[in-house]
């Protein structure tokens, strides 16, 4: 709920409208995991709140931290028992956390994890929150940014998804400043559109992975429903609306979309909108036969965009001893469950 709607409610319930100040505080600034935990609150009204709401606080079934980098692999059990990861990652700059925005996905994105087992069900977006909320009591440390870049397309979830950034960038909780928030999509152009119409001051990303329609339909499905075009076309609506310029995400697959000549024809997509690049090396996953692109390879790719005067960067790889990549901890979880 809104604070405005939390006010409605408490109000609804025969208490004074300052409770709702209280009861806010407790769960978007003190991170309160139950109502029992909102001691100023009376005895009587913490029991009413009780039996008349659900409240949303996550288990973390197991916590993994990399020896290489210190990032940290959360996974949490909703109260339904589907499993969602989210990832704790440190930079110069502040924290940063990768949350889920869908337990599974329908995707089908081909070399990612997130998706082989197809949807279980949308986050709500109070379980989008919490991912942080706990992470934030389980560090003591304070986030800074926020990557909706792990499991799930959070375009396919589009009125919670925002819904959780009005809630967490509200003054009254956590208040992380919406530049400080990247949203990651396959590329949904409908709701691309829809996005930009919000004209909110967070960062689009767009998976594009491949610099022509024939290859990125190899790699991903959604690129039979939306072609290039009609995605560079919902990239420069959001530029103009916003004023935020979009990045581009391209996964390197060795011998799949490394040449001279896809670097080239990124560049001819990126250099009129003034796209940032960001070159993922693939994270090879065991149920397909992608592999990374050399070293090499990956570095020349980088030069060409800069000679060109595109703005590139390397994803660091963090996490690797850790089954960083999207989708990967949940699903060992869930297949050791099964066996
Ligand atoms: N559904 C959204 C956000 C989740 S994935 C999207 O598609 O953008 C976050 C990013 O990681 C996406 O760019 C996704 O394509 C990429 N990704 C997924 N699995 C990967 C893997 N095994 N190696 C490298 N990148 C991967």
């Amino acid at each position: 709920m809104t604070f405005e709607e939390l006010q409605e409610q408490i109000v609804s319930m025969g208490e004074k409208p300052f409770r709702a100040v209280q009861c806010y505080e407790w769960m978007h600034v003190k991170l309160a995991r139950s109502f029992t935990e909102m001691t100023s609150l009376s005895k009587d009204f913490r029991e009413k709140c009780g039996n008349r709401y659900q409240y949303t606080a996550l288990n973390p079934v197991e916590i993994q931290e990399s020896a290489l980098d210190g990032t940290k692999k959360f996974l949490f059990a909703l109260a339904d028992g589907n499993m969602i990861e989210s990832v704790w990652m440190k930079y110069r700059h502040g924290n940063s956390v990768c949350i889920s925005s869908q337990a599974g996905c329908r995707m089908g994105c081909r070399f990612c994890a997130s998706t082989l087992d197809g949807l279980e069900r949308n986050l709500r977006p109070s379980e989008m929150l919490d991912q942080i909320y706990a992470i934030t009591r389980l560090t003591g440390e304070r986030v800074s940014n926020v990557v909706v870049m792990g499991c799930g397309e959070p375009l396919d979830n589009f009125d919670n998804l925002l819904r959780f950034i009005r809630l967490l960038t509200d003054e009254k909780g956590l208040h992380i400043s919406q530049r400080n928030i990247t949203v990651s999509t396959c590329g949904l152009v409908p709701e691309m559109y829809r996005l930009a119409d919000e004209k909110l001051q967070i960062t689009l990303a767009l998976s594009l992975h491949a610099p022509n329609n024939e290859k990125r339909r190899e790699l991903m499905p959604i690129a039979n429903r939306y072609s290039i075009k009609e995605l560079m076309d919902a990239c420069e609506y959001y530029l103009k609306k916003t004023g935020r310029r979009i990045t581009l995400e391209y996964s390197l697959v060795g011998g799949v979309n490394d040449s001279a000549q896809d670097a080239e024809e990124l560049i001819a997509l990126a250099a009129p909108l003034g796209c940032h690049v960001n070159l993922i090396p693939v994270n090879p996953i065991k149920e397909r036969s992608f592999v990374q692109c050399e070293a090499a390879k990956t570095a020349a790719f980088k030069n060409k965009l800069e000679k060109n005067k595109i703005n590139v960067t390397i994803r660091r790889e963090m996490g690797r001893d850790i089954d960083g990549a999207c989708g990967q901890l949940r699903r060992r979880h869930v297949n050791e469950t099964r066996r």
